[in-house]
């Protein structure tokens, strides 16, 4: 991992809400927290929808994700702990270890599922929606899956990591760029005491999920764990300051951003379309077999 020089901002975004996620169920009973949900969708436009999970019990994850359809949207898989096994309609398949980050362009239509491949032991993570253009919705779907280790990182000098899922910071690109909703997806550490300066377009939603360690103080505010903070969207911010207390132990952010897409949002379930119309086409497209043909 390499070690670069710390950049700094001019005036960091504050923030605007906290949000502590819901307990939840999904898939074949998989216990979850629902972080972003609905009500969100048009406040954080790119994104729809962010699950953590993480669990020692199996029976809070076994059941799995069974077959099951998307279209219209992307799915990002980041693991923490355990292993799960992915295979889809259009052929893909793969295994994701702790570390690995999966991206699945729904497109025009998948099926798939995700189990795990472990009967005990730790199962822990995140599934991040990013919605598509209008114009993209109908893409065919695609798939790539990125072991932990070629996930790019960098450590600053004061020994804050950050594993750049997507996006481009600090003159790196991440595992996956993305056109026209530009996401950032980081995941970072801060050790006791440190501070990271995280440079963000003013146009841009984004959010930070509190997931280890906590307090955190994200743009001058306490931001407990297990919490998430939508920052401000501030014209005259250049970015947001993140920091870890003295005393305390590492923090683990979950940094997420984007391009808003401004269109309209038609969700049901896993169909993620602009009008309901389109939602009714997918599902007869689903039920006559050729959502994924
Ligand atoms: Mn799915």
């Amino acid at each position: 991992m390499k070690t670069l020089p710390a950049r700094t901002i001019a005036r960091s975004r504050g923030v605007e809400r906290l949000v502590r996620g819901q307990a939840t169920s999904d898939g074949a009973g998989v216990r979850l927290t629902r972080v972003l949900a609905q009500p969100l969708q048009r406040r954080l436009d790119p994104f729809l929808m962010l699950d953590a999970f993480g669990s020692d019990a199996a029976s809070d994850y076994i059941g799995g994700f069974p077959d099951h359809p998307h279209r219209g949207f992307e799915t990002v898989t980041i693991m923490k702990a355990g292993r799960m096994r992915h295979g889809d309609s259009a052929g893909h398949s793969g295994l994701l270890e702790p570390g690995s980050v999966q991206w699945m362009t729904a497109g025009r239509g998948i099926v798939h599922s995700e189990m795990p491949e472990q009967e005990q032991g730790r199962m822990a993570g995140f599934q991040l929606w990013v919605n598509l253009a209008a114009r993209d919705k109908m893409q065919p779907p695609a798939y790539r899956d990125v072991p932990g280790a070629q996930v790019p990182a960098f450590t600053l000098d004061d020994g804050t990591a950050v594993r750049v899922i997507a996006g481009r910071t600090h003159g790196v690109d991440g595992a996956v760029t993305r056109p026209t909703t530009e996401p950032l997806v980081l995941d970072i550490t801060l050790p006791p005491g440190a501070g990271f300066d995280l440079p963000l377009p003013a146009g841009h939603n984004a959010f930070a999920y509190v997931y280890g360690g906590a307090p955190a103080r994200v743009g001058g505010t306490e931001v407990g764990s297990e919490t998430m903070a939508i920052l401000a969207n501030a014209p005259d911010a250049d970015g947001v300051r993140l920091a870890a207390p003295e005393g305390g132990g590492a923090v683990q952010i979950l940094l997420v951003a984007g391009a808003p897409l401004n269109e309209p949002i038609a969700q049901h379930g896993p169909f993620v379309m602009n009008t309901a119309q389109e939602l009714r086409q997918a599902f007869a497209d689903y039920q006559r077999g050729v959502l994924a043909a």
